[in-house]
């Protein structure tokens, strides 16, 4: 086994924190940034990060998904607006999918435009009453004479109101329980009968812009079909396990970055005329800080390289997302904790941090759905 980076990909890394560091990180003030950034989307985009597993000849940067966890990684760690960070990795999930899925005419009507940012995209799963159980979803494509009329609605869809391309599921045989069940459609903004919520106000991520999409008759011509018909819940799978491996990289970036705060505080803020670093209740903190880092990145790091292999991936990719996730939130619990008022205030930016971190123990599945997932993968 070779855990070393490559020196490529070492360089890359180093290049994405200094991007992420110098023009990702100035414009998170302690009130949050309200707006989706679009000048940063062009800069990301033009720093080639939006499309890095997409092929070098549609525009992409033409990654394995080891290297684009660790390019990932690198931007959790430089970026602090991790909404922004959430924004690049639906915009490279969804490019992903096209480019894994998509026909011809779609790779090359699409990813392109995905990896220029000229388009953004979003996938829409979740309903009003479809979340933890997908398979429930009910929105209907029904066949018709040159393609398909859907109907029905999604929330909380990361940038659902600022996307140009949504990766659509519907059902599309209600008669079959699960297989064949559901099948995927690409919708572009402006279709006929298809129309997007304003941004959900919501505790944190603030620039991430998530928000309900709605399809009332909206007609979508036959080549708007990604893959087979009645392919969804196939396609959901192996998108769910690149979601759970990519975005939760940058929970191992983030996570490194507030262990260096946390680390540097405790070594610098004196009480009792020691620093506090010396209180056995503050250094572990910091210590199980580092021990649920080193997990998160070795699992995650397997998981990606099940995926590049063709082997699979789904245990993994869950044992990876829940203790990426988990590790984070608690971590930003504890880095409050010991920068004491300071962590609580505005100004110390600390309470951002930890409010942009709760909701990854509930997108991509939450934590008792990866555990549920992980039983199972286990034998009960
Ligand atoms: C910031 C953010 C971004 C999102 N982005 C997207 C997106 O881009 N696309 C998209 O399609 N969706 C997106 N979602 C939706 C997200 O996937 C759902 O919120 C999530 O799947 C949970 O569904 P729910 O909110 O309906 O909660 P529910 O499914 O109602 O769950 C409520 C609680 O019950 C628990 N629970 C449910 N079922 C079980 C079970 N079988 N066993 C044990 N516990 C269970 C859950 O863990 C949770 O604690 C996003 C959500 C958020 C908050």
């Amino acid at each position: 086994m070779n855990y070393e980076l490559s020196d490529e990909q070492l360089q890359f890394r180093d290049s994405v924190v200094k991007f992420a560091q110098g023009e990702l990180s100035d414009h998170v003030s302690t009130s949050d940034s309200e707006e989706f950034p679009y000048e940063k989307w062009r800069s990301i985009a033009e720093f080639g990060l939006l499309g890095l597993c997409v092929p070098e000849s549609y525009g992409g940067a033409g990654l394995d998904c080891v290297s684009a966890a660790n390019v990932i990684d690198a931007l959790g760690y430089g970026c602090l607006d991790h909404g922004l960070v959430h924004a690049v990795c639906t915009q490279n999930l969804c490019a992903i999918h096209v480019n894994e899925y998509g026909s011809a005419e779609q790779k090359s009507s699409y990813l392109e435009k995905l990896c220029r940012g000229d388009l953004i995209a979003a996938q829409a799963i979740s309903e009003p009453d479809a979340g933890s159980e997908a398979g429930a979803i009910r929105t209907m494509a029904i066949e018709s004479d040159d393609g398909y009329v859907l109907n029905g609605s999604k929330i909380y869809i990361s940038n659902g109101p600022v996307a140009d391309l949504v990766i659509v599921y519907a059902v599309t045989a209600p008669e079959k329980k699960v297989l064949g069940r559901t099948s995927c459609f690409l919708v572009e903004r402006g279709s006929p009968g298809f129309d997007q919520a304003k941004p959900d106000e919501k505790m944190g991520l603030h620039t991430l812009k998530n928000g309900g999409l709605f399809f009332a008759d909206c007609a979508v011509p036959e080549t708007s079909l990604v893959g087979r018909k009645g392919a969804g819940s196939a396609m959901f799978s192996s998108s769910m396990n690149w979601e759970r491996v990519l975005l939760f990289a940058s929970f191992a970036g983030k996570l490194q970055r507030i262990l260096e705060r946390s680390a540097g505080f405790a070594r610098e803020r004196k009480q009792f005329g020691v620093p506090i670093s010396s209180f056995q209740a503050i250094s572990h903190r910091i210590a199980e800080m580092r021990i649920n880092l080193e997990l998160t990145r070795l699992v995650i790091a397997k998981a990606a390289w099940q995926i590049d292999n063709g082997k699979p991936s789904a245990l993994y990719s869950s044992i990876g997302k829940l203790l990426a996730s988990e590790a984070c939130k608690s971590a930003c619990m504890d880095a409050v904790q010991i920068h004491g008022g300071m962590g609580y205030m505005a100004e110390g930016d600390l309470e951002r941090e930890l409010r942009d971190s709760i909701a990854g123990t509930i997108y991509s599945g939450s934590s008792e759905i990866q555990r549920n997932i992980i039983a199972k993968l286990s034998g009960v």
